[in-house]
Formats: C-alpha cells, sequence, structure tokens
C-alpha cells in the first residue's frame, strides 16, 4: 500500500508568521531547493509550497489544518483518484501453502515454520525489487533514456533497498524519484512534468519521495543547468542545430550576466529556445514553447522579455 503521510511528515508543519515557508527541517524557504527560483507558490487549497518554475512540492502541509484534516485527507485521496491509482505491489502468496503441506509436526514443523518465513521475506524483497526494476525499465523506455542510465537508477534502488528506505513507501514514487535524480547526474535532465506524465503517481508524491532520497542517500545533485534541456527541448520543437546553438548563445550571455539567479533552468531555456527560434525566421508560439517544457507561458512572457531587454536582442514578431 501507498503510504500518504508518514508520522513523521504529518502535524509538523505550523504556521508562522512572515512570508517564508518551514520544510519539515524547520528550514526558512526563500528559493527553490531544486533549481533555485525564487518563484515560489503557496497553494493554501493544496497546503503546499511549490515552485512555479520547476514545480517541485517544496512543503506539504504548510497550514495547520487542525480539526480539518479530515477534509484535506479526502482532497488528497480525490486528487489522487485523479492522477490515476497508482499500482502498488501487492504480495501473492499463491503456491507457498502447497509447498509446506508436508509432515507438519514436530521439530520439522518449526524449522518448516522458519524457512516458509524466510522464504517469504525473500520472496518479497525479490519481488518487490523486480516490480521496481520493471518500473524503471518502463519509465526509462518512455522517456526515451539511454542503458547507463537505467543502470544508474537500478544501483540507486539497490542502496535505497539495502538502506531499507523503500520500506512503507511506494515503489512508484520511489523509482520515478530515483530516474528523475540519474539523469540529472548524467547530464540529461529531465522535467519534474515529464517524469510525471509516465509514472504511475503524482507530483507530490514524486517529490516526497525525491526530497526523501536525496536526504537519506546523502546525495548531491547539482542544480540542473538550463543549457542541459535545449537541444532536447529544440529537437522536441522540431527546431534544427542551429537554433539550438543560438539558444545556448543567449542563456551564456545571460549566465554571464549573471540574468540567471534565482530563475529555474527550464524557464530560462525555453524563453531563449522561443527568441532563438524567432531570431531564425522559425517562430514558435509561446504556447508550442510550453507544451514542451512545462512552463507556463506566463514565465515564459516575462523571461524572455527580461532576457531580451538585458541582452539588447530586438525581437520582431
Ligand atoms: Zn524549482
Amino acid at each position: 500500500m501507498v503510504t500518504p503521510e508518514s508520522d513523521e511528515e504529518k502535524g509538523k508543519y505550523k504556521k508562522e508568521e512572515g512570508d517564508e515557508d518551514e520544510t519539515a527541517e524547520g528550514e526558512k524557504v526563500k528559493e527553490c531547493p531544486e533549481c533555485g527560483s525564487k518563484s515560489l507558490v503557496r497553494d493554501y487549497g493544496k497546503a503546499e509550497l511549490f515552485c512555479a518554475d520547476c514545480g517541485l512540492v517544496i512543503a506539504e502541509n504548510i497550514v495547520d489544518l487542525g480539526p480539518e484534516w479530515r477534509a484535506f485527507d479526502f482532497e488528497q485521496a480525490s486528487r489522487r483518484a485523479r492522477v490515476g491509482a497508482p499500482m502498488t505491489y501487492r504480495i501473492h502468496d499463491k503456491g507457498l501453502s502447497t509447498l509446506v503441506t508436508w509432515g507438519l509436526q514436530g521439530q520439522g514443523q518449526y524449522k518448516l515454520k522458519k524457512w516458509q518465513q524466510r522464504t517469504h521475506i525473500a520472496n518479497t524483497t525479490e519481488r518487490s525489487f523486480i516490480f521496481a526494476l520493471s518500473e524503471i525499465d518502463r519509465m526509462a523506455s518512455a522517456l526515451r533514456l539511454p542503458m547507463n542510465i537505467r543502470e544508474a537508477a537500478s544501483m540507486l534502488y539497490r542502496r535505497a533497498m539495502k538502506k531499507r528506505l523503500i520500506r512503507g513507501r511506494s515503489i512508484e514514487g520511489i523509482t520515478t524519484a530515483i530516474l528523475y535524480i540519474a539523469c540529472r547526474q548524467y547530464g540529461v535532465p529531465r522535467t519534474l512534468e515529464e517524469v510525471r506524465e509516465i509514472s504511475r503517481v503524482g507530483q507530490k508524491e514524486i517529490s516526497r519521495a525525491y526530497r526523501f532520497l536525496l536526504r537519506e542517500l546523502d546525495l548531491k545533485v547539482s542544480p540542473a543547468s538550463p543549457v542541459d534541456f535545449v537541444p532536447r527541448f529544440c529537437s522536441l520543437l522540431d527546431l534544427s542545430g542551429e537554433i539550438s546553438s543560438k539558444a545556448i548563445e543567449i542563456i551564456k550571455r545571460a549566465t554571464e550576466k549573471e540574468l540567471t539567479n534565482g530563475r529555474g533552468p527550464i524557464g530560462i531555456a525555453a524563453a531563449a529556445i522561443y527568441i532563438a527560434a524567432i531570431l531564425s525566421g522559425e517562430h514558435r508560439t509561446q504556447k508550442e514553447v510550453s507544451d514542451v517544457t512545462g512552463v507556463t507561458e506566463v514565465t515564459i512572457r516575462n523571461r524572455y522579455k527580461e532576457l531580451s531587454e538585458q541582452l539588447d536582442i530586438d525581437v520582431l514578431l
């Protein structure tokens, strides 16, 4: 079963005076720990603090809902229903009982029981591992990830399993977060939105597993560079390598002028591509760029205005 909220996570968040939010560790949050963006949104309806640029749910239960927890649980449940019920792995015990019907008596019975328990645990671990690998494989195929990233993800999963981090958590959430991490480590980042689309769980569950794994496995994942997203986004938008180079050039200039500070890398990449396409006479609409990158049209508009103004680029539509 999926554990919606572990006890440690539940109820720790209290509303604070002032306009900063707290995470489970009680740190003040001013920017997204994932992408460094300062565009954070507090959604009191969902009791979440999330990043408008990369979509990471940074903190949950940001409002002390007190007796209205039920309502929150209900809301959460209905949202989960909307994203599709996760296909959580369940243990099927078929076959085992027929194996142990012979000679259940005395010493033999005890030994057999022990053996049965041990086999049962081994089978359960084995099966959930097999399920995890098949999930990694399924999602990696959908995301067209190369073999080395699948292997890295499997290794990471094995590490998490050895540290007993999987217990009581959804394998779907953990495997999605692991794949997301592996992509970053190999410099071919996928957006949270992209992994959510092919995952069996929602943004919140992925974010939670991601934060949990970074903490428990002590992983340092450096922020993605906008440049890392450009070639793939360009090819998805059917834009040439020339435009891709031009977009990277714009990003480099923007970085030199420190225009990228406090801005999510995906939004910067989206805006640079938008500009580069126009300059090359291959106009793509903000809607088209938004569909591919997952960045809202508003963000694209804001970033593109900032970049074109600050870098003195004449963008004639
Ligand atoms: Zn972010």
